[in-house]
């Protein structure tokens, strides 16, 4: 309880972000505060210490720099889930549910070899549409999807719910109703 409290003082919000209505749950001054971002790293990976992971696949752009720390921690690769367009090499992709319509997100053909032991990492879980793509594109090339971690779940949206009901243990730090 005591560090869900620390945590979530340093989160900042945005009313009406990006647009009218919207809270924005800004992770950049968590990031900021040198003890809230090791911590936060650090309570994100503690179920998974000393187990063995080859890859963490960080989700653009937020889930780059959690997911790139976490990968250190943990001694693995780090890859990048990008939105469509924006990997040089030869890529996978998969369609995902937005609020209005779909989004691509892509990843390297040979990023992952079958087998491989993928934790996914991004800064927030909302509907879960973006990590269940991500999740089903990981998936697609062979990958073990030993867990999904986001520093926030906004619960009353489903999604941590969702990917529970795909098979993936679900590791969040804080929540906003
Ligand atoms: P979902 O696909 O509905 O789960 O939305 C999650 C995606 O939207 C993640 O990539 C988040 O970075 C982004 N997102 C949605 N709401 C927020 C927010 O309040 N703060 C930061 N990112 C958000």
């Amino acid at each position: 309880p005591e560090l869900a409290h620390d945590l979530k003082a340093s989160v900042r919000t945005i009313p009406d972000y990006p647009k009218p209505g919207i809270m924005f749950r800004d992770i950049t001054t968590l990031l900021g505060d040198p003890r809230a971002f090791r911590r936060a790293v650090d309570e994100l990976v503690h179920p998974w210490a000393g187990s063995k992971i080859d890859k963490v696949a960080g989700i653009e752009a937020r889930g780059f720099i959690i997911g790139g720390a976490i990968a250190h921690q943990v001694s693995s690769g780090f890859v990048p889930i990008r939105k469509k367009g924006k990997l040089p090499h030869a890529c996978v992709s998969m369609s995902y549910a937005l609020e209005y319509g779909t989004d691509i997100i892509e990843m390297h053909v040979d990023a992952i070899a079958p087998g491989e032991r993928v934790i996914l990492v991004d800064d927030l879980i909302a509907t879960g549409g973006t990590a269940e793509g991500a999740i089903k594109l990981l998936r697609q090339t062979g990958a073990e999807v030993v867990a999904a971690c986001f520093i926030i779940d906004l619960p009353d949206l489903g999604g941590a719910a969702k990917l529970r009901g795909m098979g993936v243990p679900v590791r969040t730090l804080m929540e906003f109703g």
